[in-house]
C-alpha cells in the first residue's frame, strides 16, 4: 500500500503538499541568518560554532543587510514547529536545508 503524504489546499482550492524541514547541513552554513529571519515559526536557532579556527573577527556585510558570520551556525531548535513552507531553502545562499513531505500515520 502506497504511503499517504500530508496535504492541504490553497485558498483557491488547489492541492498543496508541504515539504517539511528534515535536516540542515551546518558544515555548509555561513551563519548569515537569512533562514531565521524568513521562517514564520520557531524552528531555528543561530549559535556559535564549537570550534573556531580563525582569529579574524571581521563580519562580512552585504548590501542586503545580512551579516555573514563564519563564527555562527544555524541549528534546528524545534523542527516539530515547521509548517513545510520551504521559505528557508529559497533564501539560503548555500543550499543547507533539506525538505520532505510528511507521511500521514494510519
Ligand atoms: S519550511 Fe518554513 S516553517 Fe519550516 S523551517 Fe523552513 S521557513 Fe520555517
Ligand atoms: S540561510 Fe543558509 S547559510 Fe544562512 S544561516 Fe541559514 S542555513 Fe546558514
Amino acid at each position: 500500500m502506497a504511503t499517504t503524504m500530508l496535504t492541504s489546499l490553497t485558498r483557491g482550492g488547489t492541492p498543496w503538499t508541504p515539504t517539511f524541514l528534515t535536516t540542515l547541513e551546518g558544515r555548509k552554513c555561513i551563519g548569515c541568518g537569512r533562514c531565521f529571519k524568513v521562517c514564520p515559526r520557531d524552528v531555528f536557532d543561530l549559535v556559535e560554532r564549537e570550534s573556531i579556527d580563525s582569529d579574524d573577527d571581521e563580519e562580512d556585510w552585504d548590501d542586503d543587510g545580512f551579516s555573514d558570520d563564519p563564527h555562527m551556525v544555524m541549528m534546528i531548535k524545534n523542527g516539530d514547529d515547521c509548517i513545510g513552507c520551504a521559505a528557508c531553502s529559497r533564501v539560503c545562499p548555500k543550499n543547507c536545508h533539506h525538505h520532505a513531505p510528511w507521511p500521514v500515520k494510519p
